[in-house]
């Protein structure tokens, strides 16, 4: 009998816990897993006492569906997603639903969409963010591909999404084809960004400053009253007043070696491939890329001179509020970066993406949760064309309030010799999109002396000259 809303296949970390979510908000769910005794024990164990059914085979699945059907893949990214499509499509009919909630990469999740569209299928790629505890208790979701699917999933997925403000989720269509999987992967990459700014704004506390891992996490609680209230804010100050079993912090122990699994490198690629200078994002993954080279650099500190220590002199206070400034201001940056690497996608692709349903999404629910996100939602609700982030008059005055602080840390940085790759390159970028004339001149003429590459004069766009400029030939 069709009795189930909706399916979910996948009963890992992540497919358990939207299962048990989407039940919570009154959904019949049908469970199935590749290795089938899984459905058993979950509905055994975790989904005991809960409307959760299970199924033993894609068929029967299948047949307890009400139509349109709607599948959820929660499963490994990659082969797994196309065998369980391959599978299905035999069993289903015109206008059923499979949706992807898995990591994919969003030219996989394009290329599906093209495929089960010729087929009658209609394809969902959705980022999910959150981890285990967003899918249980409210995920930042983030769907795109075959819109004619929305209606029929909308009030799912906005049931189980995060809610902010007045009961707002943190769910709505983001647009065409993989564009769903790629909002996903440029959150990473943002989320690359957040984290090493926090951990240069803590460097710069820890090694000019001299402060101590309580102080410091007073510092991060008073930030996150102001406008860096985030979830990664608020973690940090945990983690350093967090003490091991010795009574000792534990941050100090921690190899400063930093790991990573290739989203934020994804968005650097992009950003690389549809040239968009996405450069705080790029900086982060390098940060993390220097940071595991641990042995060379023991070895370097023993070789290598920089700047003498000296003991801090300043004004405490007001250099702290400084660096609070930097990071607010470079967040900005980071963001109003990610937002144009979106805007190009979307050029590229001829996708409609709803700018400020992203911010939304972002704001509650996932690692870059933030009041912040309120404020860029509100800057595309202001003007939905807006060309730059940067360019909202909300931010272009924050980035001004803060600017001052901004130069300041960066020039006191630089000359003790603390690496700060995010606040600096934020900082070049800013220079570099505020000025009218750039060198470039001077790389268009060495181009076409070397190599003919011609150039344009600035009183004749669009005609391209070469000059003989040794006079030689
Ligand atoms: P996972 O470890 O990525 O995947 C395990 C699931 O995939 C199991 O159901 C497994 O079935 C199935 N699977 C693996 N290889 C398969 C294959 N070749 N054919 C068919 N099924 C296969 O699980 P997860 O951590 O819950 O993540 C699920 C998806 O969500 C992934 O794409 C992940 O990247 C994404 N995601 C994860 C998080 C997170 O915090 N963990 C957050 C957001 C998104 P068996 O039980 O039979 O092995």
């Amino acid at each position: 009998m069709a009795e189930a809303d909706i399916a979910l296949i996948g009963l890992a970390v992540m497919g358990q816990n939207l299962i048990l979510n989407m039940n919570d908000h009154g959904f019949v769910v049908c469970a199935f897993n590749r290795t089938v005794s899984k459905v058993d024990d979950f509905l055994a164990n975790e989904a005991k006492g809960t409307k959760v059914i299970g199924a033993h085979s894609l068929e029967e699945m299948v047949s307890k569906l009400k139509k349109p059907r709607r599948i959820i893949l929660l499963v490994k990214a990659g082969s797994a997603v196309d065998d369980f499509i391959n599978k299905l499509v035999p069993l289903l009919e015109t206008g059923d639903i499979i949706i992807d909630g898995g990591n994919s990469e969003y030219r996989d999740t394009t290329r599906r969409c093209k495929d089960l569209q010729a087929k009658g299928i209609l394809f969902v790629g959705s980022g999910v963010s959150g981890g285990e505890e967003g899918a249980r208790y409210g995920p930042s979701l983030m769907p795109g591909g075959a819109k004619e699917a929305w209606p029929h999933i909308k009030t799912i997925f906005q049931s189980i999404a995060a809610k902010v403000g007045s009961g707002e989720p943190c769910c709505d269509w983001v647009g065409e084809e993989g564009a769903g999987h790629f909002v996903k992967m440029v959150h990473n990459g943002i989320e690359y960004g957040d984290m090493q700014l926090i951990c240069e704004a803590y460097h710069l506390m820890k090694d000019v400053v001299g402060m101590e891992h309580d102080e410091m996490a007073k510092v991060f609680e008073e930030w996150n009253k102001t406008e860096l209230d985030s979830f990664l804010i608020e973690i940090t100050a945990n983690i350093l007043k967090f003490k091991d079993s010795d009574g000792k912090y534990l941050l100090p122990k921690i190899r400063d070696s930093a790991g990573q699994k290739g989203t934020g490198k994804w968005t650097a690629i992009s950003a690389l491939e549809y040239g968009v200078p996405v450069t705080l994002i790029g900086e982060a993954v390098f940060a993390r890329c220097l940071s595991s080279l641990k042995d060379e650099r023991v070895q370097a500190s023993k070789l290598l001179d920089g700047p003498k220590a000296t003991q801090f002199s300043g004004n405490k206070k007001a250099f702290l509020e400084d660096i609070r400034k930097a990071l607010y201001a470079s967040k900005i940056i980071s963001y109003a970066q990610g937002f144009m690497l979106l805007r190009q996608a979307a050029k590229e692709f001829g996708w409609t993406l709803n700018y400020g349903g992203i911010a939304l999404m972002w704001r509650g629910g996932c690692i870059i949760r933030s009041v912040f996100l309120g404020k860029i939602k509100d800057a595309f609700d202001r003007n939905p064309e807006l060309q730059n982030l940067l360019l909202d008059d909300f931010f272009k005055r924050a980035v001004a309030n803060c600017q001052e602080s901004w130069r300041h840390v960066i020039c006191t940085g630089v000359q003790t010799g603390i690496p700060m790759p995010c606040f600096t390159t934020a900082l070049s970028f800013y220079d570099g999109y505020r000025h009218e004339m750039l060198p470039a001149n001077l790389i268009q003429a060495q181009r076409d002396y070397f190599g003919a590459h011609t150039y344009e004069l600035l009183s004749k766009p669009g005609v391209f000259i070469h000059t003989n400029w040794t006079g030689h030939g």
